[in-house]
């Protein structure tokens, strides 16, 4: 039967007719237009397996191998220890700052290198001076039965006792300083700093004991391990170890003193850490071949970072050094004022996309760094040829990254300052000279409470998955071949386009966790 429409007036094939591929989107005859994850959205493939037929593992350096393509950054709202422990527990791995200085960004190294799973690392205590009052407030807030009590009330300072609910319990007068009511050290049970996670659960199963301390030689509190946790102590089979099984960590490492940066590097690997990223606040390349190829030199297990930078030459020379990855990303992120200031930068797909083709052609992976909002863009930048995304607002929010919450309009805040705001600048020391002023290149603001990133890195995972699969590719390295080899589909959005991708028409509605 003829068909009722004239579709034999269209000469195209179904794939002239679905979108483009990445050399036409990116090709010459786009006139040198940038493009960011707005502008493009992806065509679906062929779907014919699961979503957990799919894999995320990926390269995060040359050496480097992650089982989860998301990173967090470096920086002093975003990275410590705690979100760095968390990242690498569900396969990513996490940048300590360097706001700071070299022994205390070094000490944040050793607490993830300490870490092992299943111990209180963090135990909350309290000093003798405290009272039955303080441990009722902390019970109240934090839900524990039983404190630790340390000389100075730190977390890792020299354990004196326990008080537990039997201690205080029947206790009148709730004024009464701790000293007098807590079990003392000299009828405690505690565990040596060596003992293994499966001891230590056996100590708690069979001495029925609620929490047992776990001390160092010197008789300082290191951790705590409970029964409760016992109980709902998570597997994370993904995690990232090294080779002696502890969690890896990066940290990053400032370029602007050569000299600090040496010894910064030193201090940095006597602790352990498994990977550094150079950052400046100006894209100085022959400064980075310098540090790359010190630390080459110097440390050869070492993985370095370079960046950030967002064209194609800049990739070629730090080929040239050596570099075993790179992160991409200029004047993008969410805090990032450059591109108004400087009027210098890339938009973030092109500059994903560009670098990608000369780093890959040379097997290093690349970080796309800045400007992920939500798991959408993270897939697109995994598109375009990066292997990880790194990631500051989306963490900054989270229980792990440092700072307290505060509540502004009715909102649960926290603090999110870029490492180039004013701010963050006065506080590494620079400042107005005479009459030339200090420019800055972010600002400092607050980001939403998003919880723990215990459930919010589950979310985005799997989200990525949904992506790969919507996609037709079961893994990272499949989406890179498709990306190359043309059958990776795009199309570039209209603003009326990019509108009707997101949630409209409604007078109210509900966020899912970030989107
Ligand atoms: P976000 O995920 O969009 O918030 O971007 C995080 C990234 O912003 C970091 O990984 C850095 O590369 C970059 N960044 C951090 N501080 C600044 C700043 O002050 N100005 C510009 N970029 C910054």
């Amino acid at each position: 039967m003829a068909s009722p429409f004239p579709v034999d007036k269209f000469e195209l094939s179904a794939d002239e007719m679905d979108g483009v591929g990445s050399n036409a989107l990116f090709g010459t005859t786009t006139g040198g237009r940038g493009f960011t994850f707005d502008d493009v959205i992806l065509l679906p493939g062929q779907v014919d397996f699961g979503v957990t037929d799919i894999t995320l593992e990926t390269q995060l350096t040359r050496n480097i191998k992650l089982n989860m393509p998301l990173v967090s950054s470096p920086m002093d709202s975003v990275t410590e220890h705690l979100m760095a422990i968390n990242m690498a527990l569900h396969g990513g791995i996490g940048f300590i700052h360097r706001g700071n200085t070299i022994a205390e960004q070094a000490e944040e190294v050793r607490l993830v290198k300490r870490y092992k799973s299943g111990f209180i690392t963090e135990p909350f205590c309290l000093a003798p001076s405290n009272t039955i009052a303080d441990v009722d407030r902390m019970t109240a807030e934090k839900g524990f039965t039983g404190v630790p009590i340390t000389e100075n009330g730190d977390g890792h300072g020299k354990l004196l006792g326990m008080v537990t609910s039997r201690d205080v319990d029947f206790i009148e007068d709730r004024s009464r300083e701790l000293s007098s009511v807590m079990t003392p050290l000299s009828d405690l049970y505690t565990l040596q700093e060596s003992c293994s996670l499966e001891e230590a659960n056996k100590e708690l199963r069979e001495s029925k004991r609620g929490k047992i301390p776990v001390v160092d030689g010197e008789g300082n509190l290191v951790s705590l391990v409970s029964r409760k946790d016992l109980l709902k102590n998570r597997d994370f089979p993904d995690s990232s170890k090294d080779k002696n099984d502890r969690l890896m960590v990066g940290a990053s490492v400032g370029i602007a003193d050569v000299d600090e940066a040496k010894e910064r590097m030193a201090a940095l690997v006597e602790a352990g850490v498994d990977v550094i990223t150079l950052e400046s606040r100006h894209p100085d390349i022959d400064r980075e071949v310098e540090l790359i190829k010190f630390a080459k030199s110097n440390f050869p297990e070492l993985d370095v970072i370079g960046g950030n930078i967002v064209t194609a030459r800049q990739m070629e020379e730090l080929v040239k050094a050596g570099v075993d990855a790179v992160r991409v990303g200029m004047g993008v992120a969410s805090i990032a004022t450059g591109q108004l200031v400087k009027a210098v930068g890339r938009p973030q797909m092109s500059a994903v996309f560009h670098v990608s083709r000369i780093a890959h052609s040379h097997g290093i992976p690349v970080i796309a760094d800045g400007g992920i909002a939500n798991s959408g863009c993270a897939i697109k930048a995994l598109s375009l040829g990066a292997s990880t995304v790194m990631m500051g607002s989306l963490l900054a929010g989270t229980e792990e990254s440092p700072g307290q919450y505060y509540f502004q309009d009715g909102l649960r805040l926290k603090k999110y300052r870029g490492n180039h705001s004013r701010d963050a600048l006065v506080s590494e020391g620079l400042q107005d000279s005479g009459d030339v002023p200090l420019v800055s290149t972010g600002v400092s603001g607050a980001v939403v409470d998003k919880g723990s990133v215990r459930r919010f890195l589950p979310y985005q995972t799997q989200s990525i998955r949904h992506g790969l699969q919507d996609l037709g590719v079961r893994s990272l390295a499949a989406l890179h071949d498709s990306l190359y080899d043309q059958t990776l589909r795009f199309e570039i959005r209209s603003s009326a386009a990019q509108k009707e991708g997101g949630v409209h028409d409604l007078h109210t509605f509900v966020r899912n966790y970030v989107h």
